[in-house]
Parts: C-alpha cells; sequence; structure tokens
C-alpha cells in the first residue's frame, strides 16, 4: 500500500467535516436572522408612525394610531426618554400563531421586551379595542402593557450594564424572579394597573382576599417605585444605584400612608 492511498481517506473525512459546519453554519446564521428580525417573513400587515413600527397578523385598523399617541405620551414621562429610539411592536390577535421560534411570543404572561435585542411581542392584542390579554385571558389596555415594555427597551438602551447588574443583586430580584425596581417603574410610567390603589393596600395590609398573585407582585413594586419616585423625589437612576429594600420601602409608604389618613 503507498504513502498516498493511506492519506485519501482522510482527506475526504477531512472535507466532509468542513462541509458539514459550513451547513451548520449557515443554518445557525438563517436561524439568527429569522429570530432577530421576524419581520421579514410571518405577520400580514404593518405600519410604520412616529418612532413606532407595528407589525399585525391581521389589518391593522385606524384605531392604531390614537393607541399610539397614548403610548408616547405616556413614555415621554420617562426619564430615560429618548426621541431617537424607535420601536418594533409585534402583535398578533390568535394566541395560537407564531409559536414555533424561540425569542418570539411569550407563552404565559402578557408581553416582553427581548433583551439585546429590544423586540417587544405581547400574547395577544385587539387593536381596534385596545386591548391585550394575557395567557389567562385577563385583559389590559394595550397602551398602558405597550408603554410598560418600550419602558425596559428605553432603561435597557439606557443602562444596560446598571439594569443587568440587577440581577445579581439579591435586594433587587425579588423570590418571584422580577426586578422590582426596574419592573415598578416600568408599570409607574404605564399606569393603568388591574389592581388599584385601595384594593392594592388591602391586599398588603392583610385585609383582602388574595388576587391572581403576578399581579400583586407589580402592584407591590409599583407602589414602592411611585413612593421613591414622588414622595421621596428619588429618580430612576437614583433608585437604580441604591440599595433599597422592597419591604423596607413598601413599610414606609404605608407608614407614611396612615400617618397621612391620621391628619400628622
Ligand atoms: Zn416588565
Amino acid at each position: 500500500m503507498t504513502a498516498q492511498e493511506n492519506t485519501l481517506p482522510a482527506l475526504k473525512k477531512k472535507k466532509l467535516v468542513k462541509q458539514c459546519a459550513l451547513v451548520f453554519s449557515f443554518l445557525v446564521f438563517i436561524l439568527a436572522i429569522v429570530i432577530l428580525f421576524p419581520q421579514i417573513y410571518y405577520f400580514n400587515d404593518k405600519i410604520k408612525y412616529k418612532n413606532f413600527q407595528v407589525f399585525y397578523d391581521q389589518k391593522i385598523p385606524n384605531e392604531i394610531f390614537p393607541i399610539l399617541d397614548n403610548v408616547e405620551q405616556l413614555i415621554q414621562k420617562s426619564e430615560c426618554y429618548d426621541p431617537d429610539l424607535n420601536f418594533k411592536i409585534f402583535l398578533r390577535s390568535d394566541a395560537n400563531k407564531y409559536n414555533l421560534l424561540p425569542f418570539q411570543f411569550p407563552e404565559v404572561g402578557s408581553g416582553h421586551a427581548i433583551p439585546g435585542i429590544k423586540n417587544v411581542f405581547l400574547y395577544k392584542s385587539n387593536c381596534s379595542t385596545d386591548t391585550t390579554y394575557n395567557h389567562l385571558g385577563h385583559a389590559r389596555s394595550l397602551s398602558s402593557v405597550l408603554a410598560h415594555e418600550l419602558t425596559h427597551v428605553m432603561v435597557e438602551s439606557k443602562w444596560f450594564f446598571k439594569a443587568k447588574m440587577a440581577y445579581f443583586d439579591k435586594n433587587s430580584l425579588t423570590p418571584f424572579g422580577a426586578l422590582w425596581k426596574e419592573e415598578g417603574y416600568a408599570e409607574y410610567i404605564a399606569g393603568n394597573l388591574p389592581i388599584k390603589m385601595e384594593e392594592g393596600i388591602k391586599l398588603l395590609e392583610g385585609t383582602s382576599k388574595k388576587h391572581y398573585s403576578p399581579n400583586f407582585e407589580y402592584f407591590k413594586y409599583w407602589l414602592a417605585v411611585r413612593h421613591l419616585i414622588l414622595k421621596k423625589q428619588m429618580t430612576f437612576e437614583e433608585i437604580l444605584s441604591s440599595d433599597l429594600q422592597l419591604a423596607t420601602v413598601l413599610e414606609d409608604a404605608l407608614q407614611e400612608r396612615t400617618q397621612k389618613a391620621d391628619g400628622y
């Protein structure tokens, strides 16, 4: 047997491995494009209005424009509002659609902004009635949920590192698995919470029956951040940078309310 005959299969194997690696890299690249730019393939209608690009699985009704005007008004209240920031919003009227790929529509909850990519997906929405729904069918106004998710995009754009470091801070990450400062701030900007003030206070004081727990969690975050902004005159950047405990802030907020009611 010659030396040449010995090396031929090895060469063939090397070529095959190289071809497989190329095909694999190409498939990963295609998958990444599809995940990062879902707008290029599966939405039936899209509009571009002000800083918003909206994609929907149906024809987008004209009612979307006042909804987006309202969202703009809400997010302009934020100290991290940036008039040059553009938002990509993906909506669907049918929760059974578009469930094939990762990093797209949420399986539970009402929506999310994908970190890094900044695409915003809501679970199920009706653009004609300004309504959005979570996986349990609980309704909330589309404009407030959009303002909530876009606040995440704005916070990430301005303070990416600071905001993400909160995941390593035991006082910022709640046992529920949420960052109370950022979620509370997103709710503060969004408004129109599912739990209203009086009802939430009763829940906190234990004088009212149990509510859908994610809504109660977010009410607590909202109340704490609202207290820090309105009563303690803190900016969100200061809140983000300060060592604060949710329980202590809530205690303080409740105490101040009681004192006010008692006429102090
Ligand atoms: Zn959120």
